[in-house]
């Protein structure tokens, strides 16, 4: 597997930081599959319980993420995770999110993007082809996690992720992003309803590749998230590509493609 990103091995956990969020002193990683305690579709490292007709045990999943927080030094009840519905909805969460989804209950409303400028509240998203995309404002300490499909990127959350760190003080041009592993223009076919969705945001059509098959095409998540961070006030060189696919890498990363509903999920986690 090859990768913008670094690849990191701690234990039996192997996971990616951005070198760009790196050296802004970033506290951030991309998990991979390995790692943690689960077994079989949700081997290794698994964060969530599954949408399929096997489910991996709460248990299994809280052990996941207390080992991931342990890397950061902090603890299950220091997570807050979003719950994912592929809305195009940032909030901003402080310390009385210290908890939700691992120690709380989860938040009763879809929430696609967290912002925080809360010390060690370590927010997740997860993500299984889906762009897991972490902001950082160094200048400010403020950070985002924001999870992007298709749908999201078309509702361009990054944008709504930007704006709630602009209300936090920060300004778009001090803003650094990571846009983690997802599923690539290699794999990733969509129909001409996507790429309908997304002309109306504007030109787009340097993300799609016309596919062999008529009236498909393979889309660039990727790029269409660069450029709508890019139309929000990001610096070119403030955005950081792990440029991995994770339909083509199945030891490394689970995939919705690949698997379809009877598998594990990722999570990308940041804090200040
Ligand atoms: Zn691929």
């Amino acid at each position: 597997m090859t990768t913008r990103f670094r690849l990191h091995r701690k234990g039996d956990a192997v996971y990616l930081t951005s070198p760009l969020l790196d050296e802004a002193g970033a506290k951030h990683f991309f998990a991979t599959r390995k790692g943690g305690v689960s077994k079989g579709v949700f081997g290794g490292w698994n964060f969530a319980s599954g949408v399929g007709k096997t489910t991996d045990t709460e248990e299994n999943v809280l052990e996941n993420y207390r080992r991931a927080a342990e890397l950061f030094g902090l603890s299950l009840s220091d997570i807050c995770r979003s719950y994912q519905a592929h809305t195009a909805k940032c909030i901003t969460v402080d310390d009385t999110h210290r908890g939700v989804g691992t120690t709380k209950p989860k938040f009763d409303f879809g929430v696609d993007g967290l912002v925080s400028k809360t010390k060690d509240l370590l927010l997740s998203v997860r993500t299984a082809d889906c762009v897991p995309i972490l902001l950082f404002d160094p200048q400010k300490q403020v950070c985002a996690a924001i999870h992007a499909g298709w749908r999201g990127t078309v509702g361009n959350i990054v944008a709504a992720g930007v704006q709630d760190m602009t209300s936090q003080g920060c300004e778009p041009g001090e803003i650094l992003a990571a846009i983690g592993p997802c599923i690539g223009a290699c794999c990733y076919q969509v129909g001409g309803e996507v790429y309908q969705a997304f002309s109306r945001l504007g030109d787009f059509s340097s993300c799609f590749t016309p596919d062999a098959e008529a009236g498909k095409y393979l889309l660039d998540l990727t790029s269409a998230n660069r450029l709508l961070l890019l139309r929000t006030g990001l610096t070119e060189d403030h955005i950081d590509e792990a440029r991995v696919c994770t339909q083509c890498h199945g030891e490394y990363f689970f995939s919705h493609r690949r698997m379809g509903a009877e598998r594990g999920t990722m999570s990308a986690f940041i804090t200040v």
